[in-house]
């Protein structure tokens, strides 16, 4: 008989973890990557806390100084401030980074040799400082979840951290995919990435950690093999279901508010509570957006049910006091426009909330989502021409986007979105359509940005490159001022730049941007925008208009009242109104008399009413 040495038994200690939410990450909310991942760590009985060193860059720099940085993410600035904090020597010097930047950097109203000297001198320091804490003595971990530009920074206190015996975990959207497994190589002192979700990684992670396991092979889990390869069985499934999961505890944030005491809103913004309640897109499940990078390789769409969703809601607003909420969803679950909202509504809730959402809700859906609390959409209009949209997959037409605008200030709702430019087969007629458009609807909120789309990973305008009609040319040139020799860009970077010959030439685009700075000029704080409204008589229907080049106030007998009040909801053809209010109504002439007027947008038949109602019950 033969006999086998068992194994000895896995002794389990409690491991101390700290989480890190490093700058440049706004001050203004809680990370909910780290929040979350706390209150699971703490149902499995590993008490982590949440750092938040983003806050204390803040105070010292000056709250909206540094909210201003954090929002310069097309130059890099926040990856490139703490280049040389994290590579020392290795790091790129900062001229060539100033020069070819020089004029998005004055934009910020930043100097650059003050950037130069928090770069080369006071942030080396300040992580320095930071790292020589005793509160991290006796840590076993630090967790850093890095997103937009938060890898420098913690990859620098990462590199301290670790030269005092701590073991460093990486994850979050800079990890995803071939960047994450690029960091891990190129960079010796992360001990490990997650790679996917976190929520059922870290935890399997730090047990194996805690018991003195090899990590190695677990799934979604990177790290460096002894002979300095990196080792990386495979992505973790996504989690399934999303109801189970905790609310993520923001106690350590709010601690720290209460400490370092920012301004009640920076910027004009307030703190606002970051709220998960669906994770993919149902929309990109079917069609992504050719030029969304969003959600890696996880677009499978998974929501909370609308229960779930609420008990959330009133679990983080009791234990926090707050009223504010942040949707991070990609976008809306359709299901709550009943399931969440109009409960909300009916309950006399006074939360608000920022929300994605497709830009085709009815007229009735945005009724039901401002009566339940939503007050700033982001519905990814991206475009006023239809033939664009359709190249992006938008799933939408210009005549739908333009509803969304048009019940969207009926409702008081600010809407933000962006106007893009530069889709391979676009036709200069594209944009003159367009700038007619904006002609008629400068009574609706303006988008934020005009400019090219950008390539982004992970995008099928990347992944389907030249199928799509794009060269890529390398990552962005910034990279190259940001991260060291030994690092594979082409792998790390997000953002690429690209030639796209069936595009047209940035001047076809001039008359359309300075259409938006216009139009962005008379919605500017302190302006009375213009309005487009009617109200409705007996026998008559009254507009006043108040754009520019418009009559002020014009009168329209009964029929024509009843065939505006058809086209108000939503577009509409001749043949339906005629379907509605009778054949006999000369629905052809009246609809293209609106038109004319400029009262109505016409599109393939269809004509949408522009003018919002006065009287409050649509
Ligand atoms: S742009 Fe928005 S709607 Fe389109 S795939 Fe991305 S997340 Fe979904």
């Amino acid at each position: 008989m033969t006999t086998t040495a068992l194994p000895a038994p896995a002794v389990r200690r409690p491991l101390t973890v700290r989480l890190v939410d490093m700058p440049f990450a706004s001050s203004r909310r809680p990370s909910i990557q780290l929040g979350l991942l706390q209150a699971i760590l703490a149902r499995r009985g590993t008490a982590a806390r949440t750092v938040h060193l983003n806050l204390e860059l803040a105070q010292r720099l000056g709250w909206e100084r540094y909210e201003a940085l954090c929002h310069a993410r097309d130059l890099l600035l926040g990856e490139w401030l703490f280049a040389r904090a994290a590579f020392g020597p290795d790091a790129p010097p900062p001229e060539p980074y100033l020069r070819r930047h020089a004029a998005g950097l004055a934009a910020t109203g930043e100097d650059p040799a003050g950037l130069a000297e928090l770069r080369e001198t006071a942030f080396p320091a300040l992580l320095d400082e930071w790292a020589a804490r005793s509160e991290w003595a006796g840590v076993d971990v630090a967790g850093f979840s890095s997103i937009f530009e938060q890898n420098c920074a913690a990859l620098g206190l990462a590199r301290r951290l670790r030269a005092r015996g701590v073991t460093t975990v990486f994850g979050g959207a800079n990890f995803e995919d071939e960047m994450g497994l690029e960091y891990v190589r190129a960079v010796p002192w992360i001990d490990y990435a997650v790679i996917g979700e976190g929520d059922e990684v870290l935890p399997a992670l730090l047990d194996r950690l805690a018991t003195g396991a090899d990590p190695g092979d677990l799934p979604g889990v990177a790290s460096r093999a002894a002979d300095g390869t990196v080792r990386f069985p495979g992505r973790a499934p996504q989690v399934a279901t999303l109801d189970p999961l905790p609310e993520p505890d923001y106690a350590d944030y709010f601690a720290d508010v209460a400490r370092l005491r920012p301004p009640a809103t920076v910027r004009g913004q307030p703190i606002g509570l970051p709220f998960e309640s669906a994770r993919g897109c149902w929309w990109g499940a079917k069609h992504h957006c050719t030029f969304c990078g969003l959600n890696a390789l996880g677009m499978a769409f998974r929501s909370k049910s609308p229960e779930r969703a609420l008990a959330g809601l009133d679990e983080l607003a009791e234990r926090h006091g707050t009223y504010t909420f942040l949707s991070v969803d990609n976008i809306l679950d359709q299901r709550y426009v009943e399931g969440v909202f109009a409960p909300l509504a009916r309950q006399r809730k006074d939360y608000t909330f920022f929300f994605e959402v497709k830009s085709t809700l009815t007229a009735a859906q945005l009724r039901t989502l401002s009566r339940g609390g939503a007050r700033i959409l982001q519905p990814g209009i991206e475009s006023l021409s239809t033939p664009l949209l359709r190249i992006m997959r938008k799933g939408a037409t210009a005549l739908q986007n333009v509803r969304f605008l048009k019940w969207g200030r009926y409702h008081q709702l600010v809407v933000t979105w962006n106007l893009l430019t530069g889709f391979p087969g676009e036709r200069v007629e594209d944009y003159a359509t367009q700038l007619r458009t904006i002609g008629l609807i400068g009574h609706l909120c303006p988008p934020g940005y005009v400019g090219r789309i950008r390539l982004d990973r992970f995008s099928p305008n990347f992944t389907e490159l030249e199928e799509l009609g794009f060269t890529r040319l390398g990552p962005l040139a910034a990279y190259g001022d940001v991260y060291p020799d030994r690092f594979d860009l082409a792998a790390i970077a997000y953002t690429f730049d690209y030639s796209a010959p069936r595009t047209l030439q940035d001047e076809a685009y001039e008359p359309l941007r300075r259409a938006v700075e216009d139009w962005q000029a008379a919605w500017a704080p302190g302006e009375l925008p213009p309005l487009l409204a009617f109200r409705r008589g007996a026998g008559r229907l009254t507009v006043t208009d108040t754009r520019p080049g418009f009559d002020r106030v014009t009168t329209w007998g009964e029929t024509e009242a009843r065939v505006y009040e058809a086209i108000t909801p939503t577009a509409r053809t001749a043949a339906a109104v005629r379907r509605d209010l009778g054949d006999g109504v000369p629905a052809e002439e009246i609809l293209a008399d609106f038109a004319a007027a400029g009262l109505a947008l016409e599109e393939d038949g269809q004509y949408l009413g522009l003018a919002l109602p006065a009287n409050p019950n649509w």
